[in-house]
């Protein structure tokens, strides 16, 4: 036999097939490059043989020029941080690929003059939103809450619960946020209760604010108690809620977790929120509230170094206009639906893989609803398949649960399901 080396193709001799050729019009050479030294080098390793290259480099490559891939996610939490929080809506993803190209979100075509930034977006908001006087998007949750600090409160003090003073993740901390602009924090009540007085005792004439923060991450139970902001509105100085996770109105499902609405019904002058939580849509963060201080905060220098992009502004507003997006699709799942899913996806697998179907837990992650539990369905498997799974084509992200691999639906759109049999196929080596 010869040295299985000598048939190795040669790496130009590869790039010059026509099907990488195209690819490398399409995702760049280098990328196209990078996968077929990679291939090259299982084919040298005797893994794969001289003729099957090329396809093996077609089905390496990436849909697109990003090195991020597309997940499922079937990890059972529907917000996962991780995963990049809310999916778009197909509605989302169209109008942001319209926006990609020269487009008129800062010119009013009409008479040829500069316009106001993001007005279709805007519009959406403020028609979604009709207790806020004004409304304003910038690039996160933590960039909105600094502009209202910043803008409000430099210099001056916020007045916040004990109790509030929450991490939200990755060492993100909203009392180092609002002190590293400049803003004093007073202190009331403590871990686990405070009353409106400890509120009204603390503020002064140097009060900008007070500040409500849900806390979206944990819950406390017990001998609480914490002010409503109904009950923080009689106070002599502007309310501002962080109700983070972004719900616009109550939601029948998750009636702990705080909305827009509500707040600003209660008496909150400014509301802040995420956009991509449970409204489901792109990274930005909501202002919505009193038309004076939105004013302010629109014209504050600060303002322009959080300006969200107009792929975001075109994505959030298909996400107010158009069809439900994703997030809350999945919130308005049926369990047996859920369960008749996964039954037939571990159906799909008979023969494959040990698969049952079972009912599961599932949870709102990612800054809100903490605590709540979700009715959901799962696809159970061995434990030894999380690895492989991951490591696919289309990689899918479960969770590990007493020795099993549960795949969790909740998170899954309908329409994935075929993927999802197809990877765990793939990863079953059972292909
Ligand atoms: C998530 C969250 C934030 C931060 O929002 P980002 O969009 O992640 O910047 C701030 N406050 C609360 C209460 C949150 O839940």
């Amino acid at each position: 036999m010869s040295d299985p080396r000598r048939a190795v193709p040669r790496t130009d001799a590869v790039l010059a097939d026509p099907r990488l050729a195209r690819a490398g019009a399409e995702l760049g050479r280098t990328t196209v490059k990078e996968v077929v030294t990679d291939t090259l080098e299982r084919c040298r390793r005797g893994e794969l043989a001289p003729g099957d290259v090329v396809d093996a480099v077609v089905d390496a490559l990436p849909v697109a020029a990003t090195s991020l891939r597309p997940v499922i996610n079937a990890t059972g939490v529907l917000v996962h941080t991780n995963l990049g929080r809310a999916p778009l809506s197909a509605a989302a993803v169209r109008a942001l690929a319209v926006a990609a190209g020269p487009t008129d979100v800062e010119l009013d075509l009409a008479t040829g003059r500069r316009g106001p930034r993001g007005r279709g977006a805007l519009t959406a908001l403020a028609a979604a939103v009709p207790d806020a006087g004004g409304v304003h998007v910038v690039n996160n949750g933590a960039a909105a809450l600094a502009l209202v600090a910043l803008a409000l409160a430099a210099g001056r003090t916020v007045v916040v619960a004990r109790g509030e003073m929450v991490e939200i993740g990755d060492g993100f901390r909203i009392p180092e946020l609002l002190e590293s602009v400049g803003a004093q924090l007073r202190e009331v009540g403590t871990t686990n209760r405070v009353r409106t007085q400890d509120y009204a005792d603390a503020v002064d004439d140097r009060t900008a604010f007070v500040l409500k923060v849900h806390p979206s991450n944990f819950v406390v139970s017990g001998f609480t108690s914490s002010v409503a902001v109904a009950d923080l509105a009689g106070l002599p100085v502007p309310v501002v809620a962080d109700i983070g996770s972004g719900l616009l109105s109550p939601h029948p499902r998750l009636p702990a977790e705080p909305d827009a609405a509500t707040a600003l019904r209660a008496g909150a002058a400014v509301v802040t929120a995420s956009g991509d939580k449970l409204l489901g849509g792109p990274q930005c963060g909501l202002l919505l509230g009193r038309a004076d201080l939105v004013h302010r905060l629109r014209r504050h220098p600060f303002a322009r170094a959080v300006r969200a992009d107009k792929l975001t502004l075109a994505a959030l507003e298909a996400t107010l206009t158009g069809p439900p997006p994703p997030v809350a699709l999945a919130l308005a799942a049926d369990a047996d639906a859920l369960l008749a899913r996964a039954r037939s996806v571990a159906a799909a697998l008979a023969g494959v893989v040990a698969a049952t179907a079972a009912r599961s837990v599932a949870a709102v992650g990612g800054g809100g609803a903490p605590g709540v539990e979700l009715a959901s369905a799962a696809v159970t498997l061995p434990v030894a398949l999380a690895g492989p799974l991951r490591a696919g084509v289309r990689p899918v992200v479960g969770h590990v649960e007493r020795g099993a691999l549960l795949l969790d639906l909740l998170a899954v759109p309908p329409e994935d399901d075929p993927a999802l049999v197809e990877a765990v196929r793939a990863a079953a080596g059972g292909r």
